[in-house]
C-alpha cells in the first residue's frame, strides 16, 4: 500500500493506475507492481499517438524500475493492441518506457546519474542490472539531451585535442566557454582540417555567426579552419603554447649571441644564463635574481627578447583579463 502511494506521488502515469504490489521470493527477492489502464480509457497508437479503440491484449511484459532498499522493482503490464485508422493494429504507446525496451525511462535517468559518479560496471553491480542496461540508459539520456539542447547565442568556444589510446590517435573537442554556460558541444575523430570543418558544418552557418571568441592552441589545422570559418572572431591562443614559442625563440637568440660574443673575444656575459632567462622571474633564487638584474643592464638582443616576453606576460594578465575573458592557466 505504502509503495503504491509512493509510486503515485513520484511516478504517476497518465491513463494508467498501479494495482497489485507483491514480493516475489524466487529466483531472488523482487518487488513487482502491476500497472493497468484506466477503465474506459482508450489507448494511443504508438506510431501516431492518436486515441484508438482497443483490439486485444498482449502477454505480460516486465519493466525494470528504480530499486527500493536495493530490492529490484519491476512494473508489470499487459499492453493493449489498438486499432488505428491509419496504422492498423499496433501496440499501444506507453509513457514509462520507449518502444520494446524493458527499462523504464525513470530507471534509465537514475542509472545515468549514477554513471557520472561510478564506472558503468559498478553502477550495474550496485543496482542489480546489466552493463548493457547502463549503456543503453546513457545512450537514451544523451539522445534526449541532444534533441532538446539549446545552441543559440553561443559567443565563446574552445577547441582542443586529446590523445586517445596509444600512439597518435586524437579526438577534437569543442566546448562552449561562455561565462554562464560551460559545456562540451562536439567531439570528432582526428585533429585534421576536415575534423574541425565537420564541427562547423554540424553547428550551422547561422549559429557560427554569433561566435565572437575562440580559444585554441597553435595547432595549424585548427588555426586554418578558424580563420576561414569565423574570420571576425577573436582567436585567443593558448598561453602555454605561446610561451613555449617565446622561450624557444629566446633560447635561440641567446645561444647565437653567446657564441658571437665568444667569437668576437668580448666579455662572455651570456654564459650560464640559459635558465636565468627561461625561468619565470618568481621562480628564480635570490642569487639568480641578482645575476639577472646585472644582465638586464647590457644592451643585448637576448635582453630585448627577454623584456618582450615579460611584456607579453603583462599583456596577458592585464589586457586579456580586463576584457573579461577568463582563460585557465
Ligand atoms: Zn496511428
Amino acid at each position: 500500500m505504502l509503495l503504491k502511494t509512493i509510486l503515485n506521488r513520484v511516478h504517476q502515469i497518465k491513463g494508467f493506475v498501479y494495482t497489485d504490489v507483491k514480493f516475489e521470493e524466487f529466483p531472488s527477492l523482487t518487488i513487482t507492481v502491476k500497472i493497468e489502464s484506466r477503465k474506459n480509457g482508450k489507448g494511443r497508437c504508438s506510431l501516431c499517438g492518436a486515441r484508438c479503440p482497443g483490439y486485444d491484449r498482449l502477454p505480460e511484459r516486465r519493466f525494470e524500475f528504480i530499486p527500493l532498499w536495493n530490492i529490484p522493482v519491476l512494473l508489470l503490464c499487459r499492453l493493449r493492441r489498438v486499432s488505428c485508422s491509419e496504422h492498423g493494429v499496433v501496440v499501444e504507446q506507453i509513457p514509462w518506457a520507449k518502444g520494446k525496451e524493458q527499462t523504464t525511462t525513470a530507471f534509465q535517468i537514475f542509472l545515468s546519474q549514477w554513471a557520472k559518479l561510478l564506472s558503468w560496471k559498478e553502477v550495474a553491480l550496485r543496482f542489480r542490472t546489466s552493463w548493457d542496461t547502463v549503456c543503453l540508459s546513457l545512450k537514451r539520456v544523451v539522445e534526449y539531451g541532444l534533441e532538446h539542447r539549446d545552441l543559440s547565442n553561443i559567443e565563446s568556444i574552445g577547441v582542443d585535442e586529446i590523445a586517445i589510446g596509444k600512439g597518435h590517435d586524437y579526438v577534437t573537442m569543442v566546448y562552449q566557454i561562455d561565462d554562464a554556460t560551460k559545456r562540451l558541444l562536439w567531439i570528432g575523430k582526428d585533429r585534421k582540417v576536415k575534423t574541425l570543418l565537420r564541427f562547423f558544418m554540424d553547428f550551422g552557418k547561422e549559429r557560427t555567426k554569433s561566435i565572437k571568441f575562440v580559444c585554441s592552441d597553435m595547432w595549424r589545422p585548427y588555426l586554418k579552419v578558424i580563420a576561414k570559418k569565423i574570420p571576425t572572431a577573436l582567436n585567443i591562443l593558448d598561453r602555454f603554447h605561446i610561451m613555449k614559442k617565446f622561450n624557444d625563440a629566446l633560447d635561440k637568440i641567446r645561444s647565437g649571441e653567446a657564441g658571437k660574443l665568444r667569437q668576437d673575444g668580448k666579455e662572455p656575459v651570456l654564459t650560464k644564463t640559459r635558465w636565468l632567462l627561461l625561468k619565470r622571474p618568481q621562480n628564480l633564487t635570490c642569487k639568480q635574481k641578482g645575476h639577472l638584474k646585472k644582465l638586464l643592464q647590457y644592451n643585448l638582443k637576448s635582453v630585448r627578447a627577454y623584456l618582450l616576453r615579460e611584456d607579453f606576460q603583462h599583456f596577458w594578465s592585464v589586457y586579456i583579463i580586463n576584457m573579461g575573458i577568463k582563460i585557465p592557466g
